[in-house]
This record gives C-alpha cells, sequence and structure tokens, in this order.
C-alpha cells in the first residue's frame, strides 16, 4: 500500500479529510450493520435531536505504526466502553464493544495509506462519535441516532521541541458536582469555548479548573487530566467524580507502579498544596504528557522546579516509557496494543 504524499512531520492539528469513514445507524431499538463509505456529508432533519438539545458523545484516540511496521491503536476497548458510559448517562444506545473495535478497526485498515510511519511523530487521530438523528423538539431523548468513527492525520505534538505550559486557573467552572463533567461530551466542550478564548486572549496556554463545590480543589484541563510529582517522587493526580476518566492517565499510573517502581496516589488535591509539587503535566492522548511549568492564580504565580524549557524528570520518564510501549520498543502490558494490520 502507498502512503499519501503528506509532509507528515509538519502536519498540525486539523481536520483532513481522509478517504473513508465508518457509519452505523440505530432505529426500532437496533443498530444496523454498518458499513464503509466515501461519503463525508452527514445529511440530518433541521430538527435533529443532536442540532436541538446537543445529544452527543464522543470518543479520541489514535492510529499509528509501531518499531515493526504495524498499524495498531492502543486500548481502544476502553474507548468502547467509555463511549457506552458517556451515552448512558445522555440516554443514548449503547453500541456492543465489539462493534466499537471492529469498526475503528476497518474505519484506519480503509485509510492505511494515511497513517503516518515510523518515526515521523504524525498519527492518525481516530474520532468515533454518535449523536441523536431523527427530529426532536419536546425536551426528550432521541428514538434514532447515528455512529460514525472519523479519521485524520495530525502533525507530532511537540514539533520543535518540548516547551512547557503556562496555565492559569480558571474563573469559570467546567463541571457540577453530579453533573456531566466525567462523560466525553460536546456539551463539556461547547461550554470550555468561552473560558479556553479568554485564557488565550490572557495569554494563557490553557485552564485550570477546580470543583465547583468548594473551588479549593484541582479538577482538570478543558481536555486533559492532571499529573503532579511530589518532591519525594510519588505520581499523584486529582480524584473526583467530575473529571473525565483520561485512559492516558490510567495508563501512566500503571507504568508508574508497574514499570518504574513509583509510589503513586490518587486522591483530592487543593490548589493550596500544588505549589509544593516538583513536576506538574497534562495527560491526553494528543500528547501524552504535556508539561506545565507555571501555574498562575490570579497574579500568584506557581513555578514547577522543573522549569519552562524541558520535562521534569519523572515526567520525562513516564513520558519516555509510556510512547516507547505505544511504538513496541518496549513490551506492552496484555491487551494493550491492538494491531490493525
Ligand atoms: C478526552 C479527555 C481527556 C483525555 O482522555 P484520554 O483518554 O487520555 O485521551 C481528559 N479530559 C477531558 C475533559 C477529555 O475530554
Amino acid at each position: 500500500m502507498e502512503k499519501k504524499n503528506i509532509d507528515w512531520a509538519n502536519l498540525g492539528f486539523g481536520y483532513v479529510k481522509t478517504d473513508y469513514r465508518y457509519v452505523s445507524n440505530y432505529a426500532d431499538g437496533k443498530w444496523d450493520e454498518g458499513v464503509i463509505t466515501e461519503d463525508d456529508k452527514v445529511v440530518l432533519n433541521e430538527c435533529a435531536g443532536v442540532l436541538q438539545y446537543a445529544q452527543t458523545v464522543f470518543e479520541g484516540l489514535k492510529a499509528y505504526t509501531t518499531e515493526k511496521g504495524q498499524i495498531v491503536t492502543f486500548r481502544p476497548d476502553l474507548n468502547a466502553s467509555r463511549m457506552n458510559d458517556s451515552a448512558a448517562r445522555l440516554e443514548m444506545p449503547t453500541l456492543p464493544e465489539g462493534r466499537f473495535v471492529d469498526a475503528v478497526t476497518k474505519t484506519v485498515k480503509a485509510n492505511a495509506a494515511w497513517v503516518p510511519p515510523y518515526g515521523s511523530g504524525a498519527t492518525l487521530y481516530v474520532r468515533p462519535y454518535m449523536f441523536g438523528s431523527n427530529p426532536v423538539i419536546g425536551v426528550k431523548p432521541a428514538d434514532e441516532y447515528q455512529f460514525r468513527v472519523l479519521t485524520t492525520p495530525v502533525g507530532p505534538y511537540f514539533k520543535g521541541g518540548v516547551k512547557p505550559l503556562t496555565i492559569c486557573v480558571s474563573d469559570f467552572d467546567r463541571a457540577a458536582p453530579h453533573g456531566t463533567g466525567h462523560i466525553k461530551a460536546g456539551l463539556n466542550y461547547a461550554m470550555s469555548l468561552h473560558a479556553i478564548v479568554t485564557a488565550h486572549h490572557n495569554g494563557f496556554d490553557e485552564n485550570m479548573y477546580l470543583d465547583s463545590g468548594t473551588r479549593t480543589k484541582v479538577e482538570e484541563t478543558g481536555g486533559a487530566n492532571f499529573l503532579f510529582v511530589t518532591k519525594d517522587g510519588k505520581v499523584v493526580t486529582p480524584k473526583s467524580g467530575s473529571i473525565l476518566p483520561s485512559i492516558t492517565r490510567r495508563s501512566l499510573i500503571y507504568v508508574a507502579k508497574e514499570y518504574l517502581g513509583l509510589e503513586t496516589e490518587e486522591r483530592e488535591i487543593t490548589l493550596e498544596e500544588v505549589k509544593d509539587f516538583a513536576e506538574c503535566g497534562l495527560c491526553g492522548t494528543a500528547a501524552v504528557i504535556s508539561p506545565v511549568g507555571k501555574i498562575v492564580d490570579h497574579g500568584k504565580e506557581i513555578c514547577f522546579p522543573s522549569g519552562m524549557t524541558e520535562m521534569g524528570e519523572i515526567t520525562r520518564k513516564l513520558y519516555d516509557t509510556l510512547t516507547g510501549i505505544q511504538m513496541g520498543r518496549i513490551e506492552a502490558p496484555e491487551g494493550w496494543i491492538h494491531v490493525i494490520e
């Protein structure tokens, strides 16, 4: 198979139309068989549930080429179960996990020419999503749904080297206690747009959201979970019912414990104690870990000892180990690497 003629190393993070996508429709209480199609257009009734009441959930994962030349994805079974948790919370139908993984596999396989080569740093981003598709005007769940998987090639995250982020403590809240912060739904992003535009306008890369109940505890950013390292080398992550359970964060905790022999702890973390940590990073599929150099709380600066030019020492080890596992340079735990071809 011939790869597309793309300058992989200089790709950004934007939508590029690839050749194929997957579509399955849900009606009369069941999913149809699903197909791979070249048609990138979605045609919906003007009153579709997704358009009126934002009934939509999504996932995000990457397909890439390992050192051995295999095209793989990382733990897609966890994306499948998380999408079902999201769907259930929004009164949408679930999709059997096997169907989800099969749809991702078929879509990536069909777009194999778009999967960047090993060593390019680029990946094929995979976006499964589901939405209410039939007309809904009274507030209630839709009766019909569409599940799609699209792919788009994205460039290396740390183009031109690692650059630790400066983030601000946001005056906006992301999620309510007992709300929808723990699911991957478009609605959580719609309301974060004003907050992120404001943060960028003020010169910050990201927002740190606090728990909206007390505004004293660290939750997450708009699209990544926090990970902290204590001065004595323990990896600590925030525990909260309103943060999105990042697959990257869960994998990093496993790597910290089982590969690096580090102590780990998931617990409530107050904003007050953040100044005492040695390292801070943001975990998510896109970057694996982005180091945070500085957190600004209304003019009060917290500068991590790891500084503004490189990853902290433990953050670096976590990053190197997990990306090594993903790329096939380090043996993966059973079931983590899903081979596509
Ligand atoms: C997707 C997402 C993450 C990261 O999750 P991964 O599974 O690691 O990609 C973190 N926070 C939010 C709010 C998210 O939507």
